[in-house]
């Protein structure tokens, strides 16, 4: 698979534990809908109160430098004190992200949420969500449900709007369509997140360990005895998927994994162009630039930028001496003035395409998690991973993963080697 993309060539964005670009606030565990892929078991009583979301804020502000804050779950808009929780988190500075399915997004509660300053939402729409009439729609389908909290944030304004997918093995075909369907909504979709499907799937391979005692996993939301899709699928697969329909599609930066250097846990892709044309993608200097200005004027690295500073692509020309990827996009545009002049005429969008491969399984047990974690939450007193929250839980600590002895073989040569001893 000719990947014409390496760790050598992508910028390794500089998030890390204490100075990242995001963090992770869990104000309820509760939610409105049952999605297949979820890792929070969805506990109805579970709206925390504002003085405790208030001590997990101070725990990020006194530990860890952001620029935002996602809110998560469950599902934050069921929590009905959302409101007052986002103010909260504007106030100390940071931007509140609220990541929801939408279910309970009214036009009233978004208008007292931007009055209370919310900086964007991250809608979570997928085909496997059981989510009331929409069951059984395809992710195509469902552009149309995606359009309609596009539209909804665009109509209010001033206001980042990002959808995310889990990836099951047999969505992965929908990918494509979808990073079009962003394309065509280019002026008010400004992030698509794909998330790989990831679940630990209790088929004998690996025994679960806390401390030397030996745990079962099987009660663990995102444990699954019999599962036979993959669960390994990798973000380079999601490129060459997305190449079918943009061959020239081009990674910029990523997170590699705490154990694989060379594993793309956070693949990001920044794109130019309208609805007409795409004219290229930025390339790693450009993202190194925009990283480091930013943190070097706001003392934070950046996650989400204003819906403005997506409209006015035209100006990152200006960095075309500093980026290969923006000379290239430049000369595609003004190429376009002859090959394409609708697109040539309109508006010059940026939009990011963020592709995300939780938590790998390595043959010897390691669990090569994201390196820099942006989604790292609170427990307790301590700072850790959001996608593991449910071992902390239960057992005030993540899990070990032991593979049993025999499996420690890792391909069938070595299998049939060891079978012929
Ligand atoms: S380590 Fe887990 S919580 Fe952190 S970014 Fe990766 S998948 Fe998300």
């Amino acid at each position: 698979m000719g990947l014409n993309f390496s760790p050598q060539n992508l910028y390794r964005l500089p998030w890390n534990l204490a100075d990242n670009a995001i963090s992770w606030l869990e104000p309820t565990y509760a939610c409105n809908l049952y999605c297949d892929g979820c890792y929070r078991e969805n506990r109805k009583a579970s709206h925390k109160s504002l003085s405790e979301i208030e001590r997990e804020l101070d725990l990020f502000a006194s530990l860890r430098k952001s620029d935002s804050i996602s809110i998560a779950g469950g599902d934050p808009l069921v929590h009905p004190q959302i409101v007052e929780i986002v103010r909260m988190i504007r106030q100390r500075g940071w931007k509140p992200i609220i990541n929801t399915n939408g279910q309970a997004l009214t036009k009233d509660l978004l208008l007292k949420l931007k009055e209370a300053g919310v900086w964007g939402f991250t809608f979570h729409i997928d085909s496997y969500q059981n989510r009331p009439h929409w069951k059984g729609k395809n992710e195509i389908e469902l552009n149309e449900l995606r359009l309609h909290y596009a539209k909804m944030l665009a109509e209010v304004g001033g206001i980042t709007c990002s959808f995310n997918a889990t990836v099951y093995p047999e969505t992965i075909k929908y990918v494509p369509e979808l990073v079009k369907w962003a394309q065509e909504h280019i002026d008010i979709v400004h992030i698509m997140v794909f998330i790989i499907y990831r679940i630990a799937t209790l088929d004998g391979l690996y025994d679960y360990y806390i401390g030397d005692k030996k745990v079962t996993f099987d009660d663990i939301t995102y444990a699954r005895e019999f599962e036979t899709r993959r669960t390994d699928v990798k973000s380079e697969e999601i490129v060459a998927e997305i190449r079918k329909v943009y061959p020239d599609f081009m990674p910029c930066a990523f997170l590699n994994g705490t154990h694989l250097p060379n594993s793309y846990k956070w693949l990001l892709t920044g794109r130019m162009g309208n609805k007409h044309q795409i004219f290229g993608y930025v390339g790693s200097k450009f993202m190194e630039l925009v990283q480091t200005m930013n943190h070097f004027f706001t003392g934070r690295y950046l996650a989400y930028s204003h819906p403005k500073t997506q409209r006015r692509g035209r100006l990152y020309f200006l960095l075309s001496p500093f980026d290969k990827g923006i000379r290239q996009i430049a000369k595609n545009y003004f190429k376009s003035f002859f090959s394409n002049p609708k697109a040539f005429f309109n508006r010059v969008y940026y939009q990011s395409i963020m592709i995300i491969q939780p938590i790998d399984i390595l043959p010897d047990g390691e669990t090569n998690m994201c390196d820099g974690c942006p989604d790292i939450t609170v427990w307790k007193d301590r700072l850790v991973w959001s996608c593991r929250m449910e071992e902390q839980l239960k057992w005030g600590q993540q899990a070990r993963v032991v593979p049993k002895a025999k499996e420690l073989v890792e391909t069938k040569e070595q299998k049939q080697e060891v079978e012929a001893k």
